[in-house]
């Protein structure tokens, strides 16, 4: 099964997220694809859960891990509530919040091969059907509060909780003002200051201030973008329904549910 780790180490390695979506952006898309995927020439159609060999080209998971590795790791060690941060409370499910969102392409594609080569066929076949864009519970938390992909998980999870406090994201807005373009600083804070947490412990505090500057300047999130952008990974019938309904030339980032919904076979 796809726990990669002992129930010790559970509640330690878990970094968790949830972070505010805006409506009509991505959301009810994949409820729409749903409704349209008849259309699609089934024989045409990618499985993902058929392809013998790893989906993500090896030098992009390389460059992949790259980023991850600026991330500080932060220690839950003594959390009274692992794997809330990765649940929505009502209040934050009506303040439209979504738990691992965003989500890059090249990092679904990073969790669908992890997927496939840590989990039972059962379970393969039940997270990739899993096509709600706002589940209250990550389909990967386990019931002890854990990560049960956490070596795969995705960038936003790997950030949540290296700050305390929303002070320290206000301090570095503040620090990069005249450096990067307001509209940055802007988008920085109005998704960090959801993402602090008082009761992680930073195991990598040499890495924060850098880690901090790549957040504000948005470099992670181009990187991404970049990454996702070079993938070729939807056939020609799923792309152009895609675009149909999204108005987007490709899916650079989405929810889990919503990148499974396009490459569900009809
Ligand atoms: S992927 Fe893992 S860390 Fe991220 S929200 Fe889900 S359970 Fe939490
Ligand atoms: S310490 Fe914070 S980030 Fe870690 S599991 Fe607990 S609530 Fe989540």
């Amino acid at each position: 099964m796809g726990i990669a780790f002992g129930p010790h180490c559970k509640i330690q390695s878990i970094a968790a997220h949830r972070r505010r979506i805006r409506r009509h952006c991505y959301l009810s898309r994949a409820k729409r694809l749903l409704q349209y995927r008849h259309l699609l020439k089934a024989q045409k159609v990618s499985d993902l859960l058929q392809i013998a060999s790893p989906i993500l080209p090896e030098e992009t998971r390389a460059r992949l891990n790259a980023v991850y590795a600026q991330v500080p790791a932060v220690s839950c060690a003594g959390c009274d509530a692992p794997g809330s941060c990765c649940e929505l409370t009502d209040a934050e499910y009506n303040d439209d919040f979504a738990t691992m969102y965003p989500l890059y392409a090249v990092e679904y594609i990073n969790i669908i091969d992890y997927v496939r080569s840590h989990f039972d066929p059962k379970k393969q076949r039940e997270l990739l059907n899993t096509v709600e864009e706002r589940p209250r519970r990550c389909p990967f938390l386990t019931p002890e509060g854990g990560c049960s992909i956490h070596p795969a998980r995705p960038l936003t999870c790997r950030t949540y909780g290296i700050l305390n406090q929303v002070s320290q994201v206000n301090a570095t807005a503040e620090s990069a003002r005249d450096q990067v373009p307001y509209q940055w600083i802007s988008s920085f804070l109005s998704t960090e200051r959801y993402t602090v947490c008082p009761k992680t412990k930073l195991k990598e505090a040499t890495k924060v201030d850098a880690h901090m500057k790549a957040m504000v300047s948005l470099e992670y999130e181009r990187e991404l973008i970049y990454l996702s952008d070079t993938l070729n990974w939807l056939d020609a019938d799923r792309l152009e329904l895609f675009q149909q309904i999204t108005k987007k030339t490709h899916p650079t980032r989405w929810t889990w549910g919503g990148f499974n919904a396009l490459t569900q076979k009809p």
